[in-house]
């Protein structure tokens, strides 16, 4: 018989020494993931044999059955699922294909102790078992097929793969236990240990062979038991076993829909944001089951896109058994169990947000998912309302989450529209100088800064009979609102408007089709100068974005520039254009001050070595 010697993939090998070599005190969670392997190739064989029989023939009774042999010391983990093939067994273990063994890998520090403890947060999947064994045998024969494999190592870098003949169907996980490990031989400590972490998996899992067979577990579906019967310990190890999770559920839904169409679903809103969130293919993480027998995850079309973040479980009492993967879409069922999943997740999400006991809780949902939830605002009209009513923003007063009705709430006598500027983040965008004017004023700005927001506002368009409007572009509409301390303060003084208008004029002239035109302004306290979009132009911040994918050109539409009435350049300048018309100085400063304007916008000089020959110019004439 020949046996082949391969390496384990290089991450692989560095896995498998912080496991071997870890102290970690739960140990006892390889048994989790082990079971949840077999549980998972149960599940797989079930599928496959709902087209072809055949696979099942002669032992249908899908199970898992852990074996000890105290005089070798050996612990096994047996099923009689979907089993491997030698491609499978090198595929899959050989190298790191599991997203949380991936995010294991990538959140280790080098700090073994923190490192340690992350082994228990992600499981490490099958290689877990390296913990308590230092040699690992692997029996297994794919359904279908005639040869067997054996796979095992020593968990140093290398493993072998040869031909076992006589296999049975499914696989046997044989684990040689190390020294001290003896624990894992006693029934009552693997009793324990399944009925703490693995209760929840769907079908017996034995102890014993022969006479005295006892099953372990609870062996029904955990989403068909009721409320009431479930522990929160049982809700979260299923989360962790369905949603190859690692973190704990940040909301758990549990309900069965009853009347013209059943189906019964057990829906988790994680409390970490995964990693693969806005990947393009943006699919959901729900598993569809019919009558309990597991269809397909992700199935398209069963949650909305913008409720890609649901982990858990959907089961059907009406779709049909043997319903392909691919007919499934068009299944008229499925859209309907959409849309009872979408209005109950978005009612529970609803009184989340609106119990102010849970204010940080939801916070924390909004900073993972909330960009991901506003899709919905332009893709689902249907539940546009009670979206409106789950988003959260930053704004200009404070560091808090504010929502719509409270924004809309405190809006000033006078204040017609829904303030926003857009940016990539809160902190910069609060430094912007088109704010001040609203910042005197006390008018609140909501701070936008999640890209999708430059999809959902203008689609929006309002609330409640209020306009979203730019902050950076149009007017600015402040004149009506009055400012907040009108009675105290004195104005600050301003050049006589004639000689505004001149140096107005000026600035047009020498700036020509630079900008689109140059006026006054009034969003204006502390800066001389902005840039603004006009009314009916692209906002600043969406334009940069297109640009930065290359959907736009380098060339966007010109802006307004405006200038500070009471800034004290502005008034000089203001006089001395009054006195002495068309200064060459005056130009150059015209120039001077756009391209500051851009700067502060992060907009790209188009010319940065005229800019600095006029900054040094000018400078020296100010000194000399
Ligand atoms: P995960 O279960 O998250 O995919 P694991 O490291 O636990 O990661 O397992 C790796 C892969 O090995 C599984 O995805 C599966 O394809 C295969 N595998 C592990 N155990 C079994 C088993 N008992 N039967 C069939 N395939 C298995
Ligand atoms: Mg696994």
């Amino acid at each position: 018989m020949t046996e082949e010697r391969l390496s384990f993939q290089a991450e692989v090998s560095r896995l498998l020494d912080i496991v071997a070599h870890s102290l970690y005190s739960e140990k006892e969670v390889f048994l989790r993931e082990l079971v949840s392997n077999a549980s998972d190739a149960c599940d797989r064989l079930r599928y496959a044999a709902l087209t072809q029989p055949e696979l099942t023939a002669g032992d249908a009774d899908l199970g898992i059955t852990l074996l000890v042999d105290k005089e070798a010391r050996t612990l096994t983990v047996a099923d009689n699922g979907i089993g491997m093939n030698r491609e499978d067994l090198v595929e899959n273990l050989g190298t790191i294909a599991r997203s949380g063994t991936a995010a294991f890998m990538r959140g280790m520090t080098g700090d073994a102790k923190k490192d340690v403890s992350l082994i228990g947060q992600f499981g490490v999947g099958f290689y877990s078992a390296f913990m308590v064994a230092d040699r690992v045998e692997v029996l297994t024969r794919k359904a279908g097929e005639e040869q067997g494999w054996r796979w095992t190592s020593d968990g140093k870098g290398e493993f072998t793969i040869g031909e076992a003949d006589g296999a049975a169907r499914g696989t046997r996980v044989v684990l040689h236990l190390r020294e001290g490990d003896d624990e894992y031989l006693e029934e009552t400590r693997l009793s324990t240990i399944v009925r703490k972490y693995s209760d929840h998996i769907a079908i017996p899992i034995r102890f014993g062979a022969g006479e005295s067979v006892k099953t372990l577990n609870s062996a029904s579906a955990l989403w068909m038991r009721s409320k009431s019967e479930v522990t929160e310990e049982q809700y979260r190890e299923f989360y962790h076993h369905a949603g190859h999770a690692f973190d704990d559920p940040w909301l758990t839904i549990h309900w069965r829909a009853e009347g013209a169409i059943e189906y019964t679903n057990l829906l988790f809103v994680p409390s970490m944001k995964p990693f693969d969130l806005f990947d393009p293919k943006r699919a959901h993480r729900v598993k569809l089951y019919v009558k309990r027998v597991f269809i397909t995850d992700g199935a398209e079309g069963l949650v909305p896109p913008y409720l890609r973040f649901l982990k858990g479980v959907v089961d059907s009492e009406d779709l049909p058994l043997n319903i392909s993967r691919e007919m499934l879409q068009h299944n008229p069922m499925l859209s309907k169990i959409r849309s009872g999943i979408t209005r109950r997740v978005l009612n529970e999400l609803g009184k989340k947000a609106g119990d102010p006991e849970s204010a940080d809780a939801y916070a924390t949902f909004w900073e993972n998912f909330g960009a991901v939830l506003k899709e919905g605002l332009y893709e689902d009209f249907e539940h546009r309302k009670e979206l409106l009513k789950l988003l959260r923003f930053r704004t200009t007063h404070g560091d808090g989450l504010v929502s719509l009705d409270e924004y809309v709430g405190r809006m000033k006598e006078g204040q017609e529209a829904i303030f926003t500027i857009s940016g990539d983040d809160a902190e910069s965008l609060k430094k912007s100088p088109q704010l001040e004017g609203f910042r005197a004023r006390g008018v609140e700005v909501l701070l936008l800064t999640d890209p999708v927001d430059e999809f959902w506002v203008p689609s929006v368009g309002e609330y409640e009979g209020k306009r979203f409007k730019s902050v950076t572009k149009g007017g600015a509409d402040l004149g009506r609102i009055k400012a907040a301390d009108d009675a105290g303060t004195p104005k600050p003084e301003e050049p006589p408007a004639d000689a505004l208008d001149s140096l107005l004029a000026l600035f047009k002239l020498t700036l020509g089709s630079s900008v689109k035109d140059v006026r006054r302004s009034e969003r204006l306290t502390d800066s001389a100068v902005c840039l603004v979009a006009d009314e009916t132009d692209m906002d600043m911040h969406l334009e940069r974005l297109l640009k930065q994918h290359k959907q736009l050109g380098a060339d966007g539409a010109t802006r307004i520039l405006e200038l500070n009435p009471a800034h004290p350049l502005v008034v000089r300048l203001a006089e001395r254009a009054k006195a002495n018309g068309a200064d060459p100085d005056l130009g150059e400063v015209a120039w001077l001050l756009l391209d500051q304007a851009r700067i502060v916008e992060g907009d790209p000089v188009p010319d940065p070595a005229a800019f600095a020959r006029r900054l040094s110019a000018l400078v020296a004439k100010g000194l000399a």
